[in-house]
C-alpha cells in the first residue's frame, strides 16, 4: 500500500540500514552474550559496541547506559526505581499534566501505593513555569519532565529545570522519547539523572528501550533475575534490537544537522500552506521551541476525527489529538491542559516528519486540505460562536 505516513511521532519505519545490520542475530549470531564461550563472546563484544553508539547519540559513558523493552519501561524503572530506594511513603514525584501515560500511570500507580505527587500544569502554548515546578523540590523528590511533547513537540527547558532541581539536592528524570535523535542531546552540558529513550520512535525497531542512568545514581532493581545489564535490568538481552538501536543511533547522530533543516522546512512550508489556504487553522505550541519535525494544528469547528478519516482515504495518515473514550471523542489530556477552547481542543490534528518523508508528500497534503476543511465545516455540527 502506498501511504504517505506523517504519522512519525507514534512509530517510525526502520531504517532498511538498521534492518541489515539486525539480520545475522537472527540466524547466524544467535549466541547468548552471558556464555563464557567465545560463540557467546562474540555477540557480547557487538552488544557494547552498539551501547557505545547509543551513548555516543547523548554524550554519555557507555557504561550508564541500561537497555530495556520500550520507552515505557524506562519510564517506570526510573520512577518506581526511586520511589523503592527512597521508601515510597517518603518519595515526592513533581511532574507534568503533559507528560505520556507512560509516566502520568506510573505516578499514579505510585501514589496509590503511598508516594506524594504534584502535576504541574502548561499556558496555553504548552509552556512551564519553571520556577513553580521546582518550589519544593527536596532530597525526595524526583523530578519528571519530558524533553519534548509527543503531541505538539514543544520542547522543555530541561538544562534549566535539571540546574534547579540538582541545586535543591532533587533527583531528576527526563523522557527524552520524542527528542532521541531529532534534538542535540548532551548528557555532560544537562545534568540530569535519568534519561529514557524508545528504539521505534529513532527508526529501530518496537521493543527495545533504553534508560540512562548517571553513574552516581542510586536505584532500587526494577527487573528482578538474571545478573544482566550490571544486575539493573535482569532478562536476557534482546541482541538483535540492540544492534538496531545502535545503528539507528549512529544514524541519527550523522543526520542530526541535516535533518533538522530538512524537516524544519518541510514542517514549516505545511504548517504555512495550511495556514493560508484552510479556515480557522491554528497551530498548537506555535510560540514556543518545537521538534522540528513536528506539526499540531487545530481547525476550529471540526472533529479532528473526521479530517483523519478523509486524510486517510486520500492515502495520508497522521493523527488527531483526541480519542475515543467510552463512547465519545474526548480531546486528549495535553490539549486540556493547555486549556484550548471546546471547538480548538476537538480539532487538532498531528503530522510529524521523518528522514523517509518527502517534499511531494506535503503538496499532496496541501492539496487535499483546503477541500476536507471546507466539506467538514459546512456539515459541523458545531454552531459558530458556541463554545
Ligand atoms: N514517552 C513518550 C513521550 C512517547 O511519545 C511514548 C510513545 O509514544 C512513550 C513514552 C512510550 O514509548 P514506548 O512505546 O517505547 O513504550
Amino acid at each position: 500500500m502506498n501511504v504517505i505516513y506523517l504519522d512519525n511521532n507514534a512509530t517510525t519505519k526502520v531504517d532498511p540500514a538498521v534492518v541489515e545490520v539486525m539480520m545475522p542475530y537472527f540466524s547466524d549470531q544467535y549466541g547468548n552474550p552471558s556464555s563464557i564461550h567465545r560463540f557467546g563472546g562474540m555477540v557480547s563484544r557487538d552488544v557494547e559496541k552498539a551501547r557505545a553508539s547509543v551513548a555516543k547519540l547523548v554524550n554519555c559513558k557507555p557504561s550508564e547506559i541500561y537497555f530495556t523493552g520500550c520507552g515505557t519501561e524506562s519510564n517506570n524503572m526510573a520512577l518506581i526505581g526511586f520511589a523503592d530506594m527512597r521508601g515510597r511513603n517518603v518519595t515526592k514525584i513533581i511532574t507534568t499534566a503533559v507528560e505520556h501515560p507512560a509516566i502520568l500511570e506510573t505516578v499514579h500507580y505510585l501514589e496509590k501505593k503511598g508516594a506524594h505527587s504534584t502535576i504541574v500544569g502548561v499556558d496555553g502554548d504548552g509552556a512551564l513555569d519553571v520556577d513553580k515546578l521546582v518550589e519544593h523540590v527536596d532530597a525526595n523528590t524526583i523530578v519528571s519532565v519530558m524533553w519534548a511533547n509527543n503531541e505538539t513537540g514543544v520542547i522543555f527547558p530541561i538544562e534549566e529545570i535539571a540546574k534547579k532541581v540538582k541545586s535543591k539536592g532533587g533527583m531528576m528524570h527526563t523522557d527524552a522519547v520524542q527528542a532521541a535523535g531529532k534534538v542535540v542531546i548532551d548528557l555532560q552540558k544537562v545534568p540530569v539523572d535519568m534519561l529514557s529513550i524508545s528504539g521505534h520512535k529513532l527508526h529501530a525497531p518496537k521493543g527495545i528501550g533504553v534508560l540512562f542512568i548517571r553513574e552516581s545514581v542510586k536505584l532500587e532493581q526494577f527487573m528482578h533475575g538474571g545478573h544482566q545489564e550490571r544486575n539493573r535490568r535482569a532478562g536476557t538481552e534482546n541482541v538483535p534490537y540492540i544492534i538496531g538501536l545502535g545503528k539507528a543511533c549512529e544514524l541519527a547522530l550523522d543526520n542530526l544537522d541535516h535533518e533538522d533543516k530538512v524537516l524544519r522546512a518541510m514542517r514549516d512550508r505545511l504548517q504555512a500552506g495550511l495556514m493560508a489556504t484552510c479556515k480557522g487553522a491554528v497551530v498548537n505550541g506555535a510560540n514556543e521551541d518545537r521538534l522540528p519535525n513536528t506539526l499540531n494544528i487545530s481547525f476550529e469547528y471540526i472533529e479532528g476525527e473526521a479530517i483523519l478519516l478523509f486524510l486517510d482515504e486520500s492515502g495520508i495518515a497522521a493523527s488527531s489529538g483526541s480519542a475515543c473514550t467510552t463512547g465519545s471523542l474526548e480531546p486528549s489530556h495535553v490539549m486540556r491542559a493547555m486549556g484550548l477552547p471546546y471547538v480548538l481542543a476537538h480539532s487538532s490534528i498531528r503530522f510529524s516528519f521523518s528522514r523517509f518523508s518527502s517534499e511531494s508528500e506535503v503538496d499532496k497534503v496541501l492539496e487535499v486540505m483546503p477541500a476536507i476543511i471546507s466539506r467538514l465545516r459546512k456539515i459541523s455540527p458545531f454552531v459558530e460562536g458556541e463554545e
